[in-house]
């Protein structure tokens, strides 16, 4: 295993196998006493026992804790593979006081994006809303309770997709994410399709199918038929906040949430 940094200036997420070395020059001693300790779980906190003294080690802060002549030596990578779950958990570690753009000056919280890390199907939207920003969560606001409804007219629950958006930092007075701030974020975006590996995606609104697909068609021309995204069906249909304003397209909306069902082997349920 190859020691990555010293412990004072390093900050990061453990993962399960990854170790700790520690290393202690009491001062009468005349050797040296080193301790390696292994990371039981994932974990972005952990706590090493060493004799009657516990370090704490936290990767916001450092060291949180230091022991008088006692050293923190090295932290090591694990030689585990990670599961789809603790490379999320790392990779949102990694946005940790983001400031890649100019949106994280006004953002309140930055949103990561949440749901099943082995779903099949993905919805991405544009960027945080007021209260995305406010409760750090991807659409909990009004737009968000139409999505939570197209998601159970599919037959399927919260907890079996995944939702982010574009921009994980909400642009000021829900303006579009500009350029700079899309090529910031956009390696994390990737990174967590790359991960979650879904079957289909969802691009809400023309932005995110825009976006996605790399091209300036208009989100009427491309809704109603499936793109490809990396080898995955992409499926653009309206964005929930123009739906809201434009009840009259829901229809189209429920046409192309029906190619996805179809694609998906999903049974509807009956609708009300
Ligand atoms: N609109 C979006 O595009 N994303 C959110 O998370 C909320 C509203």
């Amino acid at each position: 295993m190859s020691k990555i940094s010293r412990l004072e200036s390093w900050k990061g997420f453990l993962p399960q196998g990854a170790w700790v070395m520690a290393h202690r020059l009491a001062p009468s001693a005349t050797t040296e006493e080193t301790w390696t300790s292994e990371i039981p779980s994932p974990s972005t906190h952990h706590e090493l026992h060493l004799s009657s003294q516990t370090l704490t080690i936290n990767p916001d802060s450092g060291l949180t804790q230091n022991l008088s002549s006692e050293q923190i030596l090295s932290v090591a990578p694990s030689t585990i593979p990670q599961s789809q779950e603790e490379s999320l958990i790392q990779l949102q570690s990694e946005l940790q006081n983001c400031q890649r753009c100019k949106l994280s000056c006004g953002r309140t919280h930055i949103v990561f994006g949440e749901g099943n890390p082995h779903a099949r199907l993905v919805f991405v939207g544009e960027g945080p809303g007021e209260q995305e920003d406010l409760q750090g969560r991807p659409f909990v606001g009004k737009a968000g309770q139409l999505l939570d409804r197209m998601i159970a007219a599919l037959g399927l629950s919260k907890n079996e997709v995944y939702i982010l958006n574009i921009v994980k930092c909400r642009p000021p007075g829900n303006r579009n994410p500009e350029m700079d701030e899309i090529t910031a974020c956009s390696p994390f975006l990737y990174k967590q399709l790359e991960l979650i590996q879904p079957q289909v995606i969802v691009a809400l609104g023309m932005f995110a199918a825009q976006t996605l697909l790399q091209t300036e068609e208009k989100i009427t021309q491309l809704r109603g038929r499936f793109h490809l995204f990396s080898g995955i069906k992409l499926m653009p249909t309206y964005h929930p906040a123009y739906l809201l304003k434009n009840p009259a397209s829901k229809k189209e909306a429920w046409w192309d949430l029906q190619e996805v069902a179809k694609e998906l082997g999903l049974t509807l349920p009956s609708r009300k």
